[in-house]
């Protein structure tokens, strides 16, 4: 592994097209066919722009591609839209936003910049890095012009030394209905149970270029003829040989999210010779309830949760980073989120569910969690001293808002697979790359957590939703243009 990340070629398999189509590798639920297709003698359908995947990165390349003119496509694999852009917290991290300058908060496209290289140890890629640094604000203000609201708190979130992480009204849930509805009062075709299989090719000009893709539809197999396509089907986090593969050391862990999230577009990319960025990295984050599996956001956490362990001691700065925090938790027996109702607007929900208990007093709280009440009473007041001062604890922490006090609310917590980190190669333009980044197919775009190159190293709360709106705008709009070509 080289400082900027594992490169692979032919990374499926290790044998490129072989692997998939000769040998006929068997990936769980993941595309067992998929083959490099020469264009057919005829189309079942024709549009001008292809776009896998209904999450954040597709609906904004579906918007762009509409808005550029383009006769749009927009299929989904799954019953329904919004992939775990649908799930999500709705936590976007951005450089100088809308909502950081109605705040008054100071912030540049310089300092973000220079923050996201230097947390990642200087492991994203610059240029994508200085798109999204350059672009997220207007991305965020384009957003809110389609009708998604913020609410007005900008959050210092796990991994930011700065307030900048913002927060869709609604979470991702909320965006995606938005979107949707904006994707098809500009024409954007969307269908559901629609899974893209494969891609179709034909030289032109001296290059080979993508012509549409093939998808099964409701059970059908049907070939759609388009001028270029855009692959934003996700991270690969639900198919477990991958997984096993790639990322062995979280293979036993629970994995949330969308099960349609397969890997389908990496695999379709690296039969026409796609390369792909570290796909060793993942994102474990640390606060899923164990009974309900049910993820609470680590916003509760820079609200002013701890985490403590069946001791009731706290062993770790909670924000210093997600997978970070959850190596640590492996050390534990048990680890408890202990927390109040006022750290995050998700607490209430989680208390009226039932999932978050309550305890009246610390005493309370130490003989549920099986914790020596007097050390569980310490650490709860050590953290509010360190509260009140505002300064660094023991643990490095820096962030505090909330005090713990009366009444508390606690759940039990494990680490969870969120995110794949790696992806398929692409460039600023959002072109899918070979491994001498050259556009692997003339009309070939991707964006999303199915690329690399930007989250996959100091990851901040909100990096992925930010990086897929940036380049899933750049994919769409560069579809478009691809069809006047
Ligand atoms: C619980 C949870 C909370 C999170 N909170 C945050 C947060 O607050 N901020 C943040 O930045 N990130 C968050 N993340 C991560 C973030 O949600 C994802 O990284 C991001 O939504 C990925 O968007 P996407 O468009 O790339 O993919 P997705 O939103 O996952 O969409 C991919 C879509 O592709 C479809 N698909 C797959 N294969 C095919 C195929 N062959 N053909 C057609 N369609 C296909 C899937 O069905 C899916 O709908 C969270 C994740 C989870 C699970």
């Amino acid at each position: 592994m080289n400082k900027k990340g594992m490169t692979r070629r032919g990374f499926i398999g290790g044998l490129g097209t072989a692997a998939l189509t000769g040998a006929g590798l068997t990936l769980g639920l993941g595309l067992k066919n998929a083959n490099a297709l020469p264009a057919p003698d005829a189309w079942d359908r024709e549009v001008d722009v292809v776009v896998a995947g209904t999450g954040l990165a597709g609906l904004c390349a579906a918007i762009e591609a509409a808005s550029g003119g383009a006769k749009t496509l927009l299929l989904d694999a799954f019953a329904v839209v919004g992939g775990n852009t649908a799930l999500s917290t709705g936590w976007f991290n951005a450089a100088n936003s809308p909502i950081q300058q109605k705040l008054g908060i100071k912030d540049s496209v310089e300092e973000f910049y220079k923050d996201s290289m230097q947390i990642s140890e200087d492991r994203r890629d610059p240029d994508l890095t200085k798109v999204v640094a350059e672009q997220s604000s207007e991305a965020i203000q384009w957003l809110m012009d389609q009708g998604v609201n913020f609410r007005d708190v900008a959050e210092p979130a796990m991994g930011s030394p700065k307030p900048r992480a913002i927060q869709a009204e609604g979470y991702g849930k909320k965006v995606v209905e938005t979107l949707s509805s904006v994707g098809k009062q500009k024409g954007v075709e969307i269908v559901t149970r629609a899974r893209v299989l494969s891609l179709y090719r034909k030289m032109e000009n001296g290059a080979n270029r993508v012509v549409g893709a093939e998808a099964d539809m409701n059970g059908k197999k049907v070939r759609i003829g388009a001028r270029a396509v855009v692959i934003a089907t996700g991270g690969f986090m639900h198919n477990k040989k991958l997984v096993d593969r790639f990322l062995p050391q979280w293979s036993k862990s629970l994995v949330i999210g969308t099960p349609a999230n397969v890997g389908d577009g990496l695999i379709m990319a690296d039969v026409e010779g796609a390369d792909a960025v570290n796909l060793d990295r993942a994102l474990v984050t640390p606060t899923l309830e164990v009974k309900t599996k049910t993820y609470l956001t680590s916003g509760a956490l820079s609200g002013g949760a701890i985490l403590v362990n069946e001791n009731g001691k706290r062993f770790t700065n909670e924000l210093q980073g997600y997978t970070e925090v959850s190596m640590e938790m492996l050390e534990q027996e048990k680890v408890y989120e202990i927390m109040v109702e006022e750290v995050h607007p998700k607490v209430k929900e989680f208390i009226d569910k039932g999932i978050v208990k309550r305890a009246d007093n610390a005493e309370e709280l130490a003989q549920k969690i099986g914790a020596d009440p007097a050390t569980l009473k310490q650490t709860i007041e050590s953290f509010n001293q360190a509260t009140e001062s505002k300064t660094k604890d023991s643990f490095g922490r820096t962030v505090f808002r909330e005090k713990l006090e009366p009444p508390f609310y606690f759940m039990q917590v494990l680490p969870v697979l969120l995110l794949t980190l790696g992806g398929l190669k692409i460039g600023t333009d959002a072109r899918v790359l070979d491994m001498r980044d050259n556009a692997v197919l003339q009309g070939l775009y991707s964006a999303g957590e199915v690329t690399g190159g930007y989250i996959d190293y100091g990851y901040r709360t909100g990096d992925s939703l930010m990086f897929c709106t940036v380049l899933g705008k750049i994919a769409g709009k560069n579809a478009a243009e691809e069809t006047k070509a």
